[in-house]
């Protein structure tokens, strides 16, 4: 075929296909096929059951009911930087939450610090200071995989047991809020570097409709906007979903792979020059003794030990790894219980006991969340 044929034949080619697809029968079927694969009616079928639960944890929440502390002491010629109590909102606000204590930081004088703990908040400051040009030794008693950090589900949920209401002041105001905004930000620079970081789809299920709280707005509204970052909920129709529930709301979540990113800080970490030790504090006066002029105190619910603070109290919450399915990229939410898709299994939540120091994982409390899951799923499409 010369040039010229070849020009004509293509361009023939390529109007016959124009005419072809701008026919209305092919025009509907292309339509119909963009809103199967943009709908929630067809989502892949969720396989979750008793004898597919990989893994049991129990984490320990550490909730301070004056929200977390943040704040300098002087020990002996030593500079205490406390960086603990971040409750349900750890993952959620590590990055912020590190901001706050490198800020402290920067009014000692030197630039070798000492971390204590290697959970979420240890690493992000640790990598906050290295950041801003310290020398950082991580001193830990324990790693991932056998720290709260580890036993978390991963979503972004920056308000969640993390204070008493009663005690909001417009000091922990301010700080929530600038924690919110940078870690929101730091998160979404972790976007498209892996899966990290990934946003998903959030089915709330429910038979009764919701409680007047999740539909009015609340009466402070205007002062907490800034947390509005999600995109809103909308409520779907029976034939928008495939679920067997009077009420479904399609909301988004911002979801953590939290091995992937524990292994990233720690990589960086080290990769930065940093040093990891272990070591187990009993007392304030063996910190006192590190090398180290200036420490940051991020052992989590090991501060109770270590500082004695009497409004640090664990928040156990139990979860059930359910092994994983590739195809599955959505969560969903029911009164009993909730799902969260992570590359490590589909994590099936929902306990939360105060004062509860147990880490054994309770079968009754597996038992009960992972047969509420699979009525739902069990009903899909039924
Ligand atoms: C079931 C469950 C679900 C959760 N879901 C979410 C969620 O979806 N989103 C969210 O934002 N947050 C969530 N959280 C909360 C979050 O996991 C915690 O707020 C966060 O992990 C606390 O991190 P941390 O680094 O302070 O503590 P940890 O991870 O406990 O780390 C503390 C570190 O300090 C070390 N340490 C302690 N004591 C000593 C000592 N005496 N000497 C030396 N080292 C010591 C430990 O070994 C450890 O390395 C959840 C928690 C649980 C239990």
């Amino acid at each position: 075929m010369d040039r010229r044929s070849f020009i004509k034949n293509t361009s023939l080619l390529a109007l016959g296909t124009g005419a072809v697809a701008c026919t209305p029968a092919y025009m509907k079927i292309a339509e119909k096929q963009l809103n199967i694969m943009n709908s929630s009616r067809y989502l892949p079928k969720l396989r979750v059951s008793l004898d597919r639960v990989i893994k049991q944890t129990v984490g320990l929440r550490p909730y301070r009911s004056l929200g977390p502390r943040i704040e300098k002491e002087e020990l002996g010629n030593k500079t205490l930087i406390h960086n603990y109590g971040h409750g349900g909102s750890g993952w959620s606000l590590s990055w912020g939450s590190a901001e706050l204590a490198a800020d402290l930081v920067a009014s000692s004088s030197t630039k070798k610090v000492a971390v204590i703990g290697s959970g979420v908040i240890g690493l992000t400051t640790a990598r906050m200071l290295q950041f801003r040009g310290y020398e950082v030794s991580i001193y830990t008693k324990e790693m991932a995989p056998n720290i709260t950090s580890s036993k978390a589900t991963g979503t972004w949920s920056p308000s969640h047991r993390l204070i008493d209401e009663d005690q909001i002041s417009p000091e922990f105001y301010n700080k929530f809020k600038q924690m919110h905004s940078t870690s929101f930000r730091t998160y979404q620079n972790l976007l498209g570097l892996g899966d990290y970081v990934v946003w998903s789809d959030t089915y709330t299920i429910r038979n009764e409709a919701p409680p007047k709280r999740e539909q009015s707005p609340k009466p402070d509204a205007d002062k907490y906007a800034f947390m509005n970052v999600l995109p809103g909920t909308i409520a779907l129709k029976a034939k928008e979903h495939p679920f067997r529930a009077k009420y479904v709301n399609k909301g988004a979540s911002m979801v953590f792979n939290i091995p992937s990113l524990l292994k990233l800080y720690t990589d960086d970490f080290l990769r930065f020059g940093g040093e990891i030790k272990i070591k187990e504090f009993k007392s304030l006066e063996e910190i006192d003794a590190l090398a180290e002029s200036c420490i940051v105190n991020c052992s989590g619910i090991g501060a109770k030990q270590l500082t004695n603070d009497k409004h640090l109290q664990p928040i156990s919450g139990q979860l059930a790894f359910v092994i994983p399915q590739q195809q599955i990229h959505y969560c969903i939410n029911t009164k009993e219980a909730y799902t969260i898709n992570r590359k490590d299994g589909i994590i099936v939540g929902g306990t939360h006991k105060v004062g509860s120091w147990d880490t054994m994982p309770s079968k009754e409390d597996t038992e009960k969340m992972v047969l509420a899951i699979q009525k739902v799923a069990d009903e899909m499409y039924s």
